[in-house]
């Protein structure tokens, strides 16, 4: 054990030059390195990369790295190499060229970690059975499971890989923390028995705030007079809902662009690299923006709309403050919001499953005590205290009364 530690604690100096490790990656790369399964549920900003980075440097041979998005791969890619690590990443849009030297480099053993995403997979099988791997990293596993957030189809042919590869260690990873979805991964992974590292989820330097959806338009305006210039993000539900809102902030003097799934790819990384440099401090966006976004000076997240579950409120509040500085969420509650969410699940094969999620969004934005305790028992954490970091927290209701809620709520 004690030879490990130290070993480890030597690749993380002299690989990635950090002295110490975060929350719960040495339990982590210990289980991996001792050739366990294993299940890693750590919120955003909790450092998962490197609980697959570095036991692929410790060992022998290749890891092999699932990764939903191209942009994901690639700033890994960058950084490791960066660090002298030898990585790359294949996918499809890729020229032909330079697949060809990716799988030259992966066949001659010259790559620590190779990326790729799971629609490529099928085609590398036969390459991939040819070389040392030292073992199988699922990023952002929720992607395999309908139940979760960002359901990825083709993350649910991963379940072979543990019978093609019985020896190789699989370790999977999410910051998505409801049992059903991790029982879910761990199930379709075939790791059933895997060893499960949950990390806290709180995350104490965010603010959480929740208010009465009307006028959300000169609420937010409100909100922005003093940080205007910070970076931030509005989600909002629709694409037309983003736009027109980008508008109004444009009108009102402030740098705002609109990100959703029907811009163009060039446009939406033009639009993420801009937000990324802080040439535009505020993105209006549906929840297509954000995943893989490394950007730590986050200031504040505003929810225009109600999110439809717990999981995906986190991720995307979890977008601020990764720099551990003190930044503000602000979800916008209406009832609308959730007759709208309601009918999205409709006919839906998950309608139930769905529908029960959305419930528990909604008690959250209607809590009377302390949201972070209401947020973080979701997770299955219990504080002990009232956060003191709330809207409830600093500003308790008097008393409650709860046609007054109603008809606030109802006419938003
Ligand atoms: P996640 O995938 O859990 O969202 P990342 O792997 O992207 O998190 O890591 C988040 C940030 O934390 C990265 O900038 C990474 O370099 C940094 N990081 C990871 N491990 C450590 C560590 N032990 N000490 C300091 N910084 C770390
Ligand atoms: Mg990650």
């Amino acid at each position: 054990m004690t030879s490990t530690t130290s070993s480890i604690t030597q690749l993380l100096k002299t690989h990635f030059g950090y002295d110490s490790f975060k929350p719960n990656q040495e339990a982590i790369i210990n289980d991996v390195l001792s050739g366990k399964d294993t299940l890693a549920i750590m919120p955003t900003g909790g450092g998962k990369s490197l609980c697959y980075q570095l036991p692929a440097l410790a060992k022998e041979g290749t890891a092999l790295v699932i990764s939903p998005l191209i942009a994901l791969m690639k700033d890994q890619v960058d950084a490791l190499r960066a660090n002298g690590i030898t990585a790359a990443y294949y996918n499809s849009s890729q020229p032909e060229e330079e697949q060809q030297h990716v799988l030259q480099q992966l066949t001659k053993g010259e790559l620590s970690l190779f990326y790729v995403a799971p629609e490529s997979l099928p085609n590398l099988r036969h390459t991939i059975s040819t070389i040392t791997l030292n073992l199988i990293a699922v990023d952002e596993a929720h992607c395999i499971s309908a139940w979760g957030h960002d359901f990825r189809p083709a993350y649910t042919k991963l379940g072979s890989l543990k019978q093609e590869f019985p020896q190789i260690p699989i370790i999977a990873l999410t910051a998505t923390a409801d049992k059903a979805t991790q029982d879910d991964i761990s199930k379709q992974l075939n790791i059933s028995h895997a060893k499960k590292h949950l990390a806290s989820f709180d995350r104490q330097n965010l603010f959480l705030d929740v208010r009465p959806g009307q006028s959300r338009i000169k609420q937010i305006l409100k909100f922005l007079g003093p940080r205007g210039a910070q970076s931030g993000i509005i989600y909002c539900l629709s694409r037309k809902s983003t736009e027109k809102l980008a508008q109004k902030l444009k009108q009102a003097g402030y740098k705002a662009k609109a990100y959703h799934a029907g811009l163009s790819p060039e446009d939406r990384a033009n639009i993420q690299e801009d937000f990324v440099n802080d040439t535009t401090p505020i993105i209006v966006a549906t929840i297509a923006f954000g995943m893989g976004i490394d950007k730590s000076n986050v200031r504040w997240v505003i929810h225009y709309n109600m999110p439809k579950n717990i999981e995906g409120y986190y991720q995307e509040i979890g977008r601020a403050g990764r720099d551990g500085l003190k930044a503000h969420t602000l979800l916008f509650y209406s009832y609308a919001d959730v007759i709208q969410l309601r009918r999205f699940t409709e006919g839906t094969a998950t309608e139930e499953f769905q529908l029960a999620k959305l419930e528990r969004m909604q008690h959250y934005a209607e809590a009377l005590s302390c949201r972070r305790k209401a947020l973080l028992n979701y997770f299955g954490e219990h504080l002990t205290k009232d956060c003191g970091y709330c809207d409830v927290c600093q500003n308790p209701p008097k008393y409650v009364d709860g046609t007054v809620i109603a008809q606030k709520v109802c006419s938003a």
